[in-house]
């Protein structure tokens, strides 16, 4: 029987209680999917720093090196706001994508059509909506050097980031790009800003390559990342999987989030090289949302997103392409029911706690 080592990182705020409703799933498929999951539960972000002085430790580290997927919580709040820089809950995910070397970070924006009025969009333009955003997540403006601010000799300052790609970084992300369209719709956008930047001309050059070369029966389009941008709230149906940069990656993604609705729905995944023996990758699944401290602790937070992540680990880390259809399948099925989460519920409408939820789309798988 096929077994799968998981690190659980349920993290700070309402981390844990969504983290609860993944641990309910994962019990139901050990029990029934003809696959055994092992689970380990550690501590992430300002509940390890409270413990241990720092975000992640060492020791956890090689855990997370060493497990088939890691299943992440949130981390933050505000009792940490004073706590070092380099201690900060935050550092404990950026050690953990740094390390793994999560380089690819996957973001579906899915419309259920039960929720296409919480969108603010026109419910023809957005119900039905499954589109795939792929941040490069490593690489770009956001780690290029240098990277300072410097007094100038007139007492100015001069604030400086530099954007780099390299060959390598663009072929990789282009690659996962090109499968996942290949188990999805078959077509790939690239975006970038060629007209105005060396790094979106290499970009474009790369993907082109990679296209010819590797993927010829995949459907590639470019556009400017801009245009991008208004194409994606005009008519986001037109796309399946948006591979894009890691700057326009985080803006595109959380217009694409806001396509679909609430926050408490939405999962991520990050994926890291294929290891060349196994053909594995370092993979982490989180939900797109943050540790929420304003209903911490309540019971009421929404888990749909946490336990989406789950269905992302079944498909991309474990190949159980069909538990992962049954756990989106729950989720629609549970939705389509009404039942309600209280971020979901309309005014007046009843809702049920974060347990119910969980109960419930357990229920319907
Ligand atoms: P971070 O800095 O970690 O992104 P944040 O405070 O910016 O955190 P979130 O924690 O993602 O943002 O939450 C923003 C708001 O959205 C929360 O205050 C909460 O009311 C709501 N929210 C987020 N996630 C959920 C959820 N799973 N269920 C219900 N409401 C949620
Ligand atoms: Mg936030």
């Amino acid at each position: 029987m096929a077994s799968y080592n998981l690190l659980l990182l349920p993290g700070d705020g309402i981390g844990p209680e969504v983290m609860a409703e993944v641990e309910r799933v994962i019990r139901w498929l050990d029990a029934n999917s003809g696959v055994h999951f092992e689970t380990e539960t550690d501590l992430v972000g300002g509940s390890a720093y409270d413990v241990h002085g720092v975000a992640i430790t060492d020791e956890t580290m090689k855990t997370a090196m060493a497990a088939d997927a890691v299943i992440f919580g949130a981390v933050g709040g505000p009792k940490w706001d004073a706590v070092p820089y380099e201690v900060r809950p935050e550092a404990g995910l950026l050690r953990l994508r740094k390390d793994l070397e999560l380089f690819a970070n996957l973001r579906p924006a899915i419309c259920y059509p039960a929720l296409a009025d919480a969108s603010s969009l026109k419910r023809e333009v957005v119900e039905g909506l499954d589109i795939l955003i792929l941040r490069e997540l490593t690489g770009g403006v956001y780690f290029g050097e240098p990277k300072e601010i410097v007094t100038l000799e007139n007492g100015e300052k001069r604030a400086v980031d530099t954007q780099v790609y390299t060959t390598h970084e663009i072929e990789r992300i282009a690659r996962v790009a090109f499968e996942l369209a290949r188990a999805r719709r078959n077509k790939v956008t690239s975006m970038e800003k060629r007209n105005v930047m060396r790094s979106g001309v290499l970009w474009n050059q790369v993907v082109t390559a990679v296209h010819k070369a590797e993927y010829p029966d995949v459907q590639l389009e470019h556009m400017l990342a801009d245009a991008g941008g208004m194409q994606l709230v005009r008519w986001p149906k037109q796309f399946d999987v948006i591979v894009t940069d890691n700057l326009f990656g985080d803006m595109l993604s959380d217009v694409a989030a806001m396509l679909t609705g609430s926050l408490g729905m939405l999962p991520s995944a990050s994926l890291g090289a294929p290891d060349p023996a196994t053909g594995k990758r370092k993979a982490l699944y989180e939900p797109v949302h943050g540790s929420a401290p304003d209903i911490a602790g309540k019971g009421i937070a929404n888990p749909i997103a946490m336990i989406a992540s789950l269905g992302m680990a079944l498909r991309y880390s474990f190949d159980m392409g069909e538990a992962a259809d049954l756990v989106d399948g729950a989720i629609a099925d549970v939705l389509a029911s009404g039942t309600r989460t209280a971020d979901l519920a309309a005014k007046g409408q009843n809702s049920v706690s974060t347990r119910e939820m969980g109960e419930a789309i357990v229920k319907a798988m």
